[in-house]
């Protein structure tokens, strides 16, 4: 039986269990739309794949999608989420995951109109 998990090649995940890990995230809160990617640590990210149904497993070296399978080297998204200059600063990142859905606050659009107007 071959029950193994190979931690060497990362496999691709269902948008549902990235669903989940970013709701146990936010502390059992929903995500309220899905982020086309997802920081899990400074030497892993989640890509939402083309078709946004599923998420790509990424790290520096490695990618679970199919462009890393059959070509040598790093796939475009490793290249992307990892380029040389952050792979070497990975390791003093935060632990914490940054949420990209997330706009700056000063950008909001209800902060922009308190400032504009009533106030
Ligand atoms: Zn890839």
């Amino acid at each position: 039986m071959l029950n193994k998990i190979v931690l060497a090649s990362p496999v691709t995940q269902s948008r549902e269990a990235v669903k989940q890990l970013i709701t146990q995230d936010n502390h059992g809160q929903e995500p309220t739309e899905m982020p086309s990617f997802y920081r899990l640590t400074g030497e892993m990210v989640l890509v939402l794949n083309g078709r946004k149904d599923a998420y790509y497993v990424t790290t520096p070296k490695t990618c679970s999608c199919p462009s890393a399978t059959f070509r040598p080297g790093p796939c475009k998204h490793s290249k992307r989420y990892f380029p040389q200059s952050m792979r070497e600063a990975a390791t003093q990142e935060s632990i914490r995951p940054k949420l990209p859905a997330f706009k700056p606050f000063d950008s909001l659009p209800s902060e922009e109109k308190a400032a504009a107007g009533v106030a």
